[in-house]
């Protein structure tokens, strides 16, 4: 069997692992990997980068193997003393030099072809349902009875239109590539106030000090999330499980937003969480919430934080056993306020850049409106008729799931679309089964080809985690073994 992986990071690794331990695949299995920047088993995300860019979660919660929950504190205490605690937030690329430890050792399989390549191609022939890709050189490469996309994320968006312009950063990451030949007399806006903007404020901030003020730019009234503290450590009681989401299913397969609500809301209760409280002291991301929060640390809200980290990998699960009318419920009712204390941000990092708005070396502009390009400098307006100038923009608003805005720079996803292997799913991203994330187009399901990662998070929803990116790639692997291995 020939089987073909196109992306190296954690997802595609995670279904080479899978595939070459499988027994099915005992003697007849040889896998071509191709990866276009060379990011083999770290990715996009982990790979050499500032170490002003941290993960997200805990130390104590980051090990890849399940079994041994402490591996990533052991390998942190044996490379990097100095973060092997429990609560430590490390910088990304020590994340990326663990996994490669863990993992780069399935490249040496003879059974394992890498290739340096993009692929920018895929057909079918349809009568025998085997794929040939094109990989950036021109050359196609032929008989593949399988093919796992696990390309990452979209494109980053470019929601003002300014990519092109001359002084616009539109892809912030690795951020001490694009970043590093700012001079610090210049002007700087960042579109966005998330992970990766405040990413790009530390590194900035640390690098030089700056003539004029760093600005964040929002569209919306208030610019952060929540604030994540240490991990609560004490009991949590968590109902969801692979158990309860089975027993709960109806005769359908589906379960009610409504039993979900309860079950969390019960849940909030027996771990002593007021959630109306919760809301009313942080639920805007304001500025002075963040103050306060960051001066009274509060339990509930470590509470609210673990217990929603311990039910994180049941979501994809949770979503697709909601009815689609229930799920759009979800959206409307829910999401917002779930996202709020769902994304919360490393305490270091905001009271690093409440230090820096004090100082007055950063300013926060909300409600932003437009951006106007003027020769090499850019314009920006607000709701409240206000006007900045900035002389360089850095993007950090996330990513482009529209497939039809995306096509223009991701040649794969064109040629894709353009040969109806792929389908808009209409909360974005493409569209794929569950759980198999085998593709599904117009023409139908198409035959041993699957999709992970970032472009079916909408669908698989919230699968933008490391541990859920695991899991599904070990599911699909598992899946596709099941059916297709051959036992010679
Ligand atoms: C900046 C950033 C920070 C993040 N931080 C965290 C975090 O702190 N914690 C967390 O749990 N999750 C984080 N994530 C989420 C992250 O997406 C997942 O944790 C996980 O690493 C995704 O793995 P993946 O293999 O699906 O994608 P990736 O790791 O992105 O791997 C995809 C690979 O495919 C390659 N590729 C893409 N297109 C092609 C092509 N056409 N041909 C060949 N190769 C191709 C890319 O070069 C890349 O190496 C972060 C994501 C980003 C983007």
């Amino acid at each position: 069997m020939r089987v073909a992986v196109v992306g190296g990071g954690i997802s595609g690794f995670t279904i080479i692992r899978k595939l070459l331990s499988h027994p099915n695949f005992n003697n007849d299995l040889t896998i071509d990997l191709y990866e276009k920047d060379a990011n083999f088993v770290v990715g996009a995300p982990y790979g050499k980068d500032t170490k002003e860019a941290i993960m997200n979660e805990h130390a104590q919660d980051l090990s890849i193997f399940p079994e041994n929950p402490a591996d990533f504190l052991e390998w942190l205490s044996e490379n990097h003393v100095e973060y092997a605690n429990n609560d430590a937030f490390v910088p990304r690329e020590f994340y990326g030099d663990y996994l490669f430890e863990r993992l780069s050792y399935l490249m040496d399989s003879e059974k394992v072809n890498i290739h340096e390549s993009a692929i920018v191609d895929c057909e079918i022939d349809a009568e025998r349902d085997i794929y040939r890709l094109q990989a950036d050189d021109g050359q196609w490469h032929e008989d593949y009875q399988a093919v796992f996309f696990t390309i990452g994320h979209p494109p980053y968006a470019d929601y003002y239109h300014l990519e092109g312009t001359p002084h616009y950063i539109n892809s912030p990451v690795p951020i001490d590539e694009t970043l590093a030949h700012l001079q610090p007399d210049q002007s700087f806006g960042i579109i966005g106030t998330g992970l990766t903007a405040l990413d790009v404020v530390k590194y900035l901030l640390k690098q030089h000090n700056w003539t004029h003020p760093i600005r964040l730019y929002t569209d919306g009234n208030t610019p952060f999330k929540t604030v994540k503290f240490s991990r609560y450590q004490g009991e949590i009681q968590q109902s969801f499980s692979d158990e309860w989401i089975d027993s709960h299913r109806n005769q359908d397969g589906f379960i009610s937003l409504e039993v979900m609500v309860d079950t969390f809301l019960n849940d909030l209760k027996a771990n002593d969480i007021d959630i109306q409280r919760l809301l009313e002291l942080y639920g805007t991301g304001s500025i002075s919430e963040i103050r306060s929060a960051i001066a009274h640390p509060d339990i509930s809200l470590e509470k609210l934080r673990r217990y929603i980290v311990m039910m994180t990998i049941y979501l994809p699960d949770l979503y697709n056993a909601l009815t689609p009318l229930e799920r759009d419920l979800y959206h409307q009712k829910y999401e917002r306020t779930f996202n709020h204390f769902r994304s919360q941000i490393p305490v270091e990092s905001l009271a690093f850049i409440l230090e820096n708005l004090d100082q007055g070396r950063l300013e926060i502009v909300t409600s932003l409106k437009s951006i106007i390009t003027e020769d090499d400098s850019y314009q920006l307006e607000t709701e409240n008729g206000e006007s900045y100038h900035a002389d360089y923009l850095i993007n950090c608003t996330g990513f482009q799931f529209d497939i039809q805005k995306a096509l223009a720079f991701d040649p794969l996803i064109k040629n894709l679309y353009q040969r109806d292997m792929l389908t808009p799913y209409y909360r974005g991203g493409a569209m794929v089964t569950w759980p198999d994330c085998q593709v599904v187009a117009s023409r139908g399901l198409m035959p041993n080809m699957y999709l992970l990662g970032h472009w079916i998070s909408k669908i698989h929803y919230g699968n933008n985690n490391i541990h859920l990116c695991i899991k599904q790639a070990e599911r699909v692997a598992e899946g596709f073994a099941a059916q297709y291995g051959n036992n010679e």
